[in-house]
C-alpha cells in the first residue's frame, strides 16, 4: 500500500493537532457534524438545481455509533461523498490556506490558532491514534478509503461502501495523565457534546442510545433497550423562538460558523414578515479580523433559501461601511438557481440588504446610546472603517454615518460623538474645533491650543490618520463648520486685538520679508499673532492641507508630493518680538540665525523632522557661546 506524505503546511498543523494541549478536544465533533452536514447540504442543493440528481430528502441523516470494545467513534452522512481525488486534495492539504503563514507571522499560541480557525477536519488527530475515511461520491461507482495513522503519512485505497456518503471511524486514543479520551467513547458525554455544539443541524443526527428499563410485565427485573434516538433538535437557530435561545448557544453558533475564538460583541437575531419576508442572525465582533483592514478581507453574509445554504459569502446583502458584521440571512422568497451576477439586481435581495442597514444601524445607535462602553469597544475596532467610509466615495454615506462617530473632546475628557460636542458649545461659538496631532498628550502640548483652553472651548483631539481626512469630508455638522486651531486666520482674539496686530504686521512688513526669505520657500508666510499665551512660535496652514495630512500623504507611495502651505507665527507679546526686531536695526545675519532657529522650534513642536539639523545645532551652540 502506497504511503503518501501530508504536504508541508498540513503536516505541521497536524503535528499541533497530535500533540496538542488544547483543553477543549472535545470541538473535534463539532467539526466532524458539521463537516457531514455541509457534504448533505451539498448534495441537497445539487439535488434542487439538478433534475439529474435524484435523493429523498427525508432520508438525509448523520448517525453516530460507538464501539467499546474496539475504541471506536463512528460518524457516517449520506451526503455528497468524496471521489479518491477529492480525498487527496481536502484531506491530504489543510484546506484553510495561509492559516500557518498567519501563525508564524504573528506567532499566537498554538491554542489560539486552534480556537481561532476552528481547523476542521484535522482536530479529529486531537483525540485519534487511527482514522479511516470511507466514501463514496454520490455521481461515482466506486468508493475509497482514506487512512491515515497521523503524521508519517497516509494512504488511500478502493473500498466499499454501499451508497453515496462518508463514513469516518476514529480509534479513540488511550487515556493519559491529563485527559480522558474514553469520555468519546461513553454515549451521554458524546450525546451532550452534540447537543451542545450541533443542535441546529437541519439533519436529524442519530445516536443508538441504552437505557435500563423495567421488564415488560416485571416489577424488579430490568433490561437494557438500545433505541435509535434524535439527538438535535433540529431547528435551525435563526428560526428558533428568540426567548428560548441561551446566549451560549448564539455564542457557539457564532464560534463554529464564523471562526472567531472570542465572543460576539453584539448578537442581532431578526425576522421580518412582509413584502419580503427573512430570518436574520448578525453578529458584530468584539475585535477585527486579522486581515480585515487588509484588500483580503471579504464582507459578506452566508445566505440560505429556506434552511438551505445556498452562497457562503453574499456580499451584496451588507454595506461596505458594515463589512465587519457576520451572519446569516435565510429567505423563503429567493430562488434557489440563483447566481452571483443575478444577486445584484434581485429584487428581495437589494430589499433585505435595505433592512438589514437599517437594522445594523439603529442597533449601533441603541448601543451608542444605551451601552456607552459596549460601543467605545465597538468603536476602538471598527471606528476606524466608519470614519474611513465616510470619507470614501467623495462622501456618499456620510450622512448615514456621521452620528455614529466619536472623538476624544478635550474639555469633556472622553470620546464624544458630534452632537455631543455641539450640545456642550460655548454660547459664542462658532465652529467646531479640533487639533491633531499624534496622540492626546501631544495634542495637549500644542501651543496653538491655549487660547482655547482659555476660552474655554471644547476641541475635538484628532489622533488617528483618516481623522482630518473625515473631518474635511464631513465639511459641517448641523450648520458648524470644522476648523482646525492650526489653521491660519483661526485667531479667536477680539476685534481690538487684530487691529493690534494687523498694525504690528504692517509696521514690520520689512523685516518679515526678510524673515520669509531666509526660510526660502518653506513657508508662505512669517507673521505676528496674538494667538498664542506662553509659546513664542507655532505653525499654522493655509488651504485644505494640514501638517498632518502632509505627514499622511508623504508616507503614501504617489509620485505626488503634496505640501502643507505653512506659516511661521511669532507671539506678538512674547519677549522674542521685540528681541527680533532690535536685531532687524542693528543685526541682520543675526536675525536670519534666530529666524532659523524659530521655524526649526516650530516644526519639532509640530513631530515635523528638520532638514538642517546641523546647521541648527551649530547656530544654537553660536548663540550659547556668546
Ligand atoms: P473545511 O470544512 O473548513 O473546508 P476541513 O478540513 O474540515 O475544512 O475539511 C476539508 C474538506 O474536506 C471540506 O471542505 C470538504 O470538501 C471535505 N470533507 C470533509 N468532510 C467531509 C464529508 N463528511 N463529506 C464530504 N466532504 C467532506
Amino acid at each position: 500500500m502506497e504511503k503518501k506524505q501530508f504536504k508541508a503546511e498540513s503536516k505541521k498543523l497536524l503535528d499541533l493537532m497530535i500533540n496538542s494541549i488544547y483543553t477543549n478536544k472535545e470541538i473535534f465533533l463539532r467539526e466532524l457534524v458539521s463537516n457531514a452536514s455541509d457534504a448533505i447540504d451539498k448534495l441537497h442543493y445539487r439535488s434542487l438545481t439538478d433534475k439529474t440528481v435524484k435523493v429523498d430528502v427525508e432520508d438525509f441523516a448523520i448517525d453516530i455509533s460507538i464501539d467499546k470494545e474496539k475504541r471506536t467513534l463512528t460518524i457516517a452522512d449520506n451526503g455528497c461523498g468524496m471521489t479518491d481525488k477529492e480525498l487527496e486534495t481536502n484531506l491530504g492539504t489543510i484546506a484553510k490556506s495561509g492559516t500557518l503563514a498567519f501563525k508564524e507571522e504573528n506567532n499566537p499560541k498554538d491554542m489560539d490558532i486552534i480556537g481561532q480557525f476552528g481547523v476542521g477536519f484535522y482536530s479529529a488527530f486531537m483525540v485519534s491514534e487511527h482514522i479511516q475515511v470511507i466514501s463514496k461520491a454520490h455521481d461515482s461507482e466506486k468508493a475509497y478509503m482514506w487512512e491515515s495513522y497521523g503524521a508519517d503519512g497516509y494512504s488511500i485505497t478502493e473500498a466499499k461502501r454501499d451508497s453515496n456518503g462518508t463514513t469516518i471511524i476514529l480509534t479513540i486514543k488511550e487515556d493519559t495523565e491529563h485527559d480522558k479520551f474514553s469520555d468519546y467513547l461513553d454515549t451521554d458525554k458524546v450525546r451532550a457534546i452534540v447537543k451542545k455544539y450541533s443542535d441546529y443541524i437541519r439533519y436529524p443526527i442519530r445516536m443508538d442510545v441504552t437505557e435500563r428499563k423495567l421488564k415488560e410485565g416485571s416489577e424488579d427485573e430490568y433490561e437494557d433497550v438500545t433505541t435509535n434516538e434524535i439527538v438535535n433538535s433540529m431547528l435551525p437557530l435563526w428560526k428558533k423562538n428568540k426567548k428560548e435561545i441561551k446566549e451560549e448557544e448564539y455564542n457557539n453558533f457564532y464560534h463554529n460558523n464564523f471562526f472567531d475564538y472570542a465572543d460576539p460583541l453584539k448578537t442581532i437575531h431578526t425576522s421580518v414578515e412582509g413584502l419580503c419576508s427573512y430570518n436574520a442572525l448578525l453578529y458584530i465582533p468584539e475585535h477585527a479580523p486579522y486581515d480585515f483592514y487588509s484588500k483580503d478581507y471579504e464582507k459578506g453574509l452566508q445566505l440560505y433559501s429556506n434552511g438551505v445554504l445556498i452562497m457562503d459569502s453574499c456580499s451584496d446583502l451588507l454595506p461596505d461601511y458594515f463589512s465587519f458584521v457576520k451572519g446569516l440571512v435565510d429567505s423563503s422568497d429567493l430562488s434557489l438557481n440563483i447566481s452571483r451576477e443575478m444577486l445584484q439586481h434581485d429584487h428581495q435581495v437589494r430589499l433585505i440588504a435595505k433592512n438589514i442597514e437599517k437594522k445594523i444601524k439603529k442597533e449601533l445607535e441603541d448601543m451608542r446610546d444605551n451601552d456607552r462602553d459596549k460601543y467605545e469597544k465597538f468603536y476602538e475596532a471598527f471606528g476606524m472603517q466608519l470614519k474611513f467610509s465616510v470619507y470614501n466615495e467623495f462622501g456618499r454615506d456620510k450622512e448615514e454615518l456621521k452620528d455614529l462617530l466619536l472623538f476624544y473632546s478635550s474639555k469633556q475628557k472622553k470620546m464624544v460623538t458630534l452632537k455631543e460636542y455641539c450640545d456642550n458649545m460655548v454660547d459664542k461659538q462658532e465652529k467646531i474645533y479640533y487639533a491633531c496631532g499624534e496622540s492626546n498628550a501631544k495634542i495637549e502640548l500644542m501651543p496653538q491650543i491655549e487660547q482655547f483652553k482659555e476660552k474655554e472651548y471644547d476641541v475635538l483631539y484628532l489622533t488617528e490618520y483618516v481623522d482630518e481626512f473625515t473631518v474635511q469630508a464631513l465639511m459641517e455638522y448641523n450648520g458648524k463648520k470644522f476648523a482646525n486651531i492650526s489653521s491660519e486666520g483661526l485667531d479667536l482674539g477680539d476685534e481690538e486685538n487684530s487691529k493690534k496686530i494687523e498694525k504690528e504686521n504692517k509696521d514690520n512688513k520689512d523685516m518679515l520679508e526678510l524673515m520669509k526669505a531666509t526660510l526660502n520657500d518653506d513657508v508662505h508666510d512669517v507673521r505676528f499673532t496674538s494667538r498664542l499665551k506662553k509659546h513664542p512660535v507655532c505653525l499654522t496652514t493655509e488651504g485644505p492641507i494640514s501638517i498632518e495630512m502632509e505627514k499622511v500623504m508623504r508616507a503614501m507611495p504617489t509620485e505626488e508630493k503634496i505640501k502643507a502651505s505653512a506659516v511661521l507665527e511669532i507671539n506678538e507679546s512674547h519677549p522674542i518680538a521685540e528681541k527680533l526686531k532690535k536685531l532687524y536695526k542693528k543685526d541682520k545675519k543675526e536675525l536670519e540665525n534666530y529666524t532659523k532657529v524659530l521655524y526649526a522650534q516650530a516644526r519639532l513642536i509640530e513631530g515635523l523632522p528638520l532638514d538642517n539639523p546641523t546647521e541648527i545645532s551649530n547656530i544654537v551652540c553660536d548663540m550659547m557661546a556668546k
